[in-house]
């Protein structure tokens, strides 16, 4: 109704001249991003680039990668990939129109690619020039007890280089077809390693990030601007910050894992227990939904102070499901966040939550 469609853009449009902090949005898909433009988004704070990896033409490819033994047969699958991953981003740059998309490279452990299906383990095999057993011991020596600690985050980019400079390469030539179509807009790709626990973790995945993205933009003879960043989601990380700050353009909170990792218990489980420590009074609130302020939040406040000690250049979001809730948003606020990003529903509650941090700490 064009009423109250008139007086939800009155009363938002009021939220955004009070608040300081920006909302983006977490969206893998054009279709995502463009909805949360249209409820106020001013940017992607979190491009997961799994989903992608499953769609037509290329988990083939991605399986082909996982079940190669050299690195050259793996970066031949990984070339298949590059295309369909480049027009991905191409698409979230076009629906962003110049505003910032970070990219957040590959985050779940590889066993979560593999074929279930008899019928598709066999059609691997045999695209594969392997045996039905074969390519079930591969899939074997991918598991894991504990996957969510496990073989994933950057860990996979130490390990299958290979697919982070894909991904690299897909994120700077993307750019650079967008910014050849838009010389207006302001293209500048973020580049997210996800897990880092450690500097050297980060400097080491960095480097060859760093050296595919130059003799992309070199090759093409553009100026290009570019940041690598990490996520903070692993208590160390936010203990190490002021180390892991100097080899980083920005820092954002995944406190999700980060949540999961300071309780040291599962985001996917805790449910089964939770209810009970609502009932024994332990918790008040799902630490999920949540900020935890005064423990996931005191290393948010540890990792900001360190981090900007060593980097006040750096600029700072979150990306968990937090960035959505609006008493998490206001500590965000509190605690100095550039931007909260959150699903494109949860937009427009940001922005009035972020307005009513701003109102409510005026002064402070
Ligand atoms: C997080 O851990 O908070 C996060 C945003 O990443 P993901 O949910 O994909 O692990
Ligand atoms: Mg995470």
């Amino acid at each position: 109704d064009a009423t109250i469609a008139g007086e939800f853009e009155r009363i938002m449009n009021w939220a955004d001249k009070y608040r300081t902090l920006k909302v983006r949005t977490n969206a893998d898909t054009p279709e995502d991003a463009k909805k949360a433009v249209e409820l106020g988004a001013e940017g992607i704070g979190l491009c997961r680039t799994e989903h992608m990896f499953f769609g037509e033409g290329r988990i083939d490819a991605f399986r082909e990668m996982i079940c190669s033994e050299t690195e050259e047969e793996r970066e031949k699958a990984l070339e298949k990939v590059l295309p369909y991953q480049q027009g991905d981003f191409e698409a979230l740059y076009e629906a962003l129109e110049g505003n910032p998309v970070t990219i957040r490279f590959l985050d779940p452990p590889l066993h979560e690619f593999v074929p279930t299906e008899e019928e598709d383990i066999k059609k691997l095999a045999d695209a594969q020039g392997k045996t039905v057993e074969q390519i079930k011991a591969i899939i074997d020596s991918l598991h894991e007890f504990n996957p969510m600690m496990g073989h994933r985050g950057c860990r996979l980019a130490v390990t299958y280089p290979e697919i982070a400079k894909m991904q690299t390469r897909a994120v700077i030539r993307a750019a650079i077809n967008v910014k050849k179509a838009h010389p207006d807009w302001n293209i500048k790709p973020e580049i997210m390693i996800p897990l880092v626990g450690e500097v050297k973790e980060l400097k080491y995945v960095k480097k060859f990030v760093v050296e595919t993205a130059d003799a992309e933009i070199e090759a093409a003879g553009i100026d290009l601007e570019y940041e690598v960043g990490t996520m903070i989601e692993i208590p160390r990380a936010a203990l190490t910050a002021d180390e892991i700050a100097k080899e980083a353009d920005f820092f954002c909170f995944g406190t999700n894992d980060l949540t999961q990792m300071t309780f040291g218990f599962s985001r996917d489980d805790a449910g089964k227990f939770l209810n009970a420590y609502y009932d024994a009074k332990i918790y008040e609130n799902d630490p999920f939904a949540k900020l935890d302020q005064t423990g996931v939040g005191k290393l948010m406040e540890t990792a900001i102070k360190l981090g900007k000690g060593a980097n006040d250049k750096m600029h700072l979001g979150i990306c968990g499901e937090h960035g959505g809730d609006p008493s998490s948003v206001e500590f965000c606020h509190k605690i100095g966040l550039d931007y909260v990003s959150c699903s494109p529903f949860r937009v427009p509650i940001a922005r009035l939550a972020a307005a009513q941090a701003a109102i409510n700490n005026a002064g402070k």
